[in-house]
């Protein structure tokens, strides 16, 4: 079996039992990693030995949500509120993508994730009109070699004349059946799957009712959006909860204009909620909940949402949701007392948390990732801790959170197999690549242009 040890690394497990190292080692055995120790012997077994000194070693990042065969539109979508981006990506742009581009944006999107540290991602994917879309994205996320759910959702036209609003469309139980027999079968491979759905936000009652009974009978997790425009169906929360549909598994992405006695409600029954602050805050979805979810005890994960609206690495992300809600804390606190807090309200570490072992838990795999501990799966990123933007190093877990950025991500490994080493991506023919996804990119809005529509 292969073995890698890391020796002499600064080791920030996220494991509460293990803690941080200042300097430890980490054994991974095939897939798995084997230990986490102050200091491993192996006597004479053989091992490639990676020199770990001036290195910080800490579990790979868990992006909650993105949707990734957005990125041949990188930037494009920028300056749109979010009923801007509904008119001309949903109803516009979407609507001109053919497998290929899917497959293109899918791959390069998951390889930048690996580059930037993400280990996991959660390919929000609501761009299938076709059976081929979905098997081009799938392909995609393989390819790559990134972890991923691939979470399923339904494209949102405009609906031709005679065809029903994408609101009244119930989620498409032979296509999902459709995966689960075929390409993602195997439930602990390397890409899941997941419902996206519209929601009560999204869909009609029935819809929802349809699309949440399909994810429990077929033990899927059900992530929908929550706010932006108009609520399809006032009510639905409260309705789907009567009928016992609401619990774990269920995953509420944004969440902002929930009021605090429903969110009590979804809190109590075991919710999960990804947040994507700096979109969020771009596009009009209202304050991020980071915050109104803590003071309920319960932690966020955090997402991307969109790289045509921005980057792609999930320290900021997890930076910027930070920041938010510190600003937020401190303007309550300095309006009730007219004053600068005495000390923060928010720890770094804790935003670490909400990439790493808040991401597994959402996904129902804090078991398998998420940490760095025995018998887990060996998904870790090594930083490179003597760089320029790095030294010195006086608390390990600011430095990783507020100062490290993808120019430090020197090696990313996934399920014992490295991905990323010494600052290069190990991908065949990344040039092609890039330059699929640029000609991808172009023809996307030269084609609605074609048609005499605002791109
Ligand atoms: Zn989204």
């Amino acid at each position: 079996m292969r073995r890698t040890l890391i020796k002499s690394a600064t080791v920030i497990s996220m494991d509460d039992a293990i803690g941080d190292l200042g300097t430890g080692d980490v054994l991974v055995e095939g897939s798995r990693i084997a230990e986490v120790r102050p200091s491993i012997d192996l006597g004479s077994g053989d091992a490639e030995i990676i020199d770990g000194k001036g290195r910080i070693v800490i579990p790979g990042l868990i992006n909650a949500h993105m949707h990734t065969w957005q990125t041949g539109l990188r930037g494009y979508a920028a300056n749109w509120t979010l009923l801007e981006y509904f008119r001309r990506m949903h109803a516009g742009l979407a609507t001109v993508f053919r497998p290929d581009d899917i497959h293109i944006a899918t791959l390069v999107g998951a390889l930048n994730q690996i580059n930037c540290g993400t280990t996991t991602l959660v390919d929000w994917c609501h761009n299938n009109p076709t059976p081929d879309h979905t098997d081009a994205a799938v392909r995609g996320l393989i390819e790559s070699g990134i972890r991923a759910a691939f979470f399923h959702g339904s494209p949102k036209p405009e609906p031709k004349p005679g065809e029903p609003h994408f609101s009244e469309v119930p989620h498409p139980r032979r296509e999902v059946e459709r995966l689960l027999a075929g390409p993602l079968a195997d439930r602990d491979g390397l890409v899941t799957l997941g419902l996206a759905i519209l929601g009560p936000h999204y869909s009609t009652l029935d819809v929802a009712m349809h699309d949440f009974r399909l994810a429990r009978e077929l033990k899927l997790i059900a992530s929908m959006h929550q706010g932006g425009g108009p609520v399809k169906t006032p009510g639905g929360w409260e309705r789907l909860i009567e009928a016992g549909l609401v619990g774990a598994g269920i995953n509420i992405v944004h969440g902002n204009d929930l009021p605090d006695d429903l969110l009590d409600r979804l809190v109590d029954l075991g919710v999960s909620f990804s947040v994507t602050p700096e979109n969020e805050m771009i596009q009009g979805h209202g304050f991020p909940i980071t915050g109104r979810l803590l003071k309920r005890g319960v932690r966020p994960t955090i997402g991307i949402d969109l790289e045509s609206v921005l980057a792609g690495d999930l320290f900021s992300a997890a930076r910027i949701a930070l920041s938010m809600q510190r600003a937020l804390d401190n303007a309550e606190a300095r309006q009730a007392n007219g004053a600068i807090p005495a000390t923060t309200t928010i720890p770094v570490r804790e935003a670490l948390r909400w990439i790493t072992t808040e991401g597994a838990r959402m996904l129902g795999r804090e078991h398998q990732i998420g940490s760095l501990a025995p018998g887990k799966l060996a998904d870790l990123v090594i930083i490179n801790a003597s760089d320029l933007n790095l030294v010195p190093v006086h608390d390990p877990v600011a430095t990783v959170l507020m100062q490290t950025s993808l120019a430090n991500i020197e090696s990313v490994m996934i399920g014992g197999a490295w991905k990323k080493r010494n600052g290069q991506l190990l991908v065949d023919g990344l040039e092609t690549k890039k330059q699929l996804l640029a000609q991808s990119g172009r023809r996307l809005v030269q084609d609605i242009e074609r048609q005499g529509r605002v791109a």
